[in-house]
């Protein structure tokens, strides 16, 4: 049984869009309101919800309260036999796992087999890099640090625990020993999140080619910056040489979104790296398609570095439930929300759901 057997049970002009309670869920369904959708809040546990009382146009129908998000996997069929449609975002697949997000028996937006790649760290470097993009330098032996490297654990959600260490006595210190972690180059510049949209059945717009032939259109709906605690207001209180000395290192525990705009000219770059990464994910694992997200640093010599790929909506994008600057462009008052729900609800009307639902 595949995505084709579930959906050829579906009303298709009754589709329920369902997401977990939390990340971008009111976006998500501020957007499928708008395109008529029914919509449905997944939440674990007894966490308060009355949250969404307080914005009525993004309130979803129902709430589907669950001992735990393992729970789906048993009630696929009740949510097949609902229409429903899941649209993952970075909270879901972190609190029920990637693997069994992948066993889900329930359409997904989105190519679901992504995860695969993203969260293996070999897999992500060798699509990206053969994308064309470049990426910050690994250090395999701590014993290397010779410039600036930031240290990233595994599994560790929102930078939590992360550090920059300048030499191996610096790493020694603060390193948890037996951690799995990363080290990386620290690389210098301002950082831009961008956040893209591929659709594979638009036709207009900035077309995409494939090998063997037009893959659907890309769209660069917004960017931010992510505001990460403490870093980013350390200088506020001294520099990170004298709080380090004082005993305070510096943490990048993301907290909220900052709008952003990037110098008109970089944009052709910007499309150049989502055009590479899309074309090359259709010859790794059959296509990204939908929102995803590019995390940048701009150097002074004005050269991308993208330390992160994320292959499904971000919060990045939840200070643009107006629309931003560029999606106004594409068109008033377009989030991303609304445009995963225009093209569901494209496909639905067109009966190509299959396409764009894993
Ligand atoms: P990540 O979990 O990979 O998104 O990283 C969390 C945060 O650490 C990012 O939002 C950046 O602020 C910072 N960061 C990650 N990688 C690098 C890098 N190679 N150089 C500088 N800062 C980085």
């Amino acid at each position: 049984m595949g995505v084709e057997d579930w959906l050829a049970g579906y009303d298709t002009n009754d589709l329920c869009i369902a997401t977990a309670a939390s990340h971008s869920s009111l976006q998500i369904f501020h957007g499928a309101k708008k395109l008529g959708f029914r919509t449905m809040a997944i939440i674990a546990g007894d966490r308060d919800l009355r949250y969404y009382d307080a914005f009525p146009e993004a309130k979803p129908d129902t709430v589907l309260r669950l001992d735990s998000y393992h729970d789906l996997i048993d009630l696929a069929p009740e949510l097949r036999a609902q229409n429903v449609v899941i649209i993952p975002h970075g909270s879901l697949i972190e609190y029920m796992g990637a693997k069994d997000f992948t066993a889900i028996e329930v359409p997904v937006y989105g190519n679901r087999h992504v995860l695969d790649f993203e969260s293996h760290r070999g897999k992500e470097r060798a699509w990206l890099e053969e994308a064309g993009i470049t990426m910050p330098r690994e250090i395999t032996d701590p014993k290397d640090i010779v410039e600036p490297v930031i240290v990233k654990y595994h599994g560790a959600k929102g930078g939590k625990g992360f550090f920059i260490a300048k030499n191996y006595h610096e790493y020694k210190r603060q390193i948890q020993e037996g951690e799995p972690h990363t080290i990386q180059e620290f690389v210098m510049g301002t950082r831009y999140y961008l956040h893209y949209f591929h659709s594979r059945i638009e036709e207009g717009g900035f077309r995409l080619e494939g090998d063997d032939g037009p893959l659907g259109d890309l769209q660069m709906l917004s960017i931010d910056r992510r505001d990460e605690s403490n870093i980013d207001e350390l200088n506020r209180i001294g520099s990170i040489k004298e709080l380090q000395e004082a005993g305070i290192d510096p943490q990048f525990v993301v907290t909220g979104n900052i709008p952003m705009v990037i110098r008109e000219s970089l944009l052709p770059k910007v499309f150049q790296m989502g055009e590479g990464v899309v074309r090359e994910s259709y010859k790794r694992f059959g296509g990204l398609w939908g929102p995803f997200c590019l995390e940048t640093i701009v150097t002074p010599d004005l050269e991308f570095k993208v330390f992160e790929i994320s292959a499904r909506i971000v919060a990045g994008t939840n200070p643009f439930i107006q629309g931003s600057p560029y999606s106004e462009m594409v068109e008033p008052g377009l989030s991303t929300g609304k445009r995963i729900a225009q093209d569901l609800h494209k496909a639905a009307g067109q009966g190509t759901l299959g396409l764009v639902c894993t």
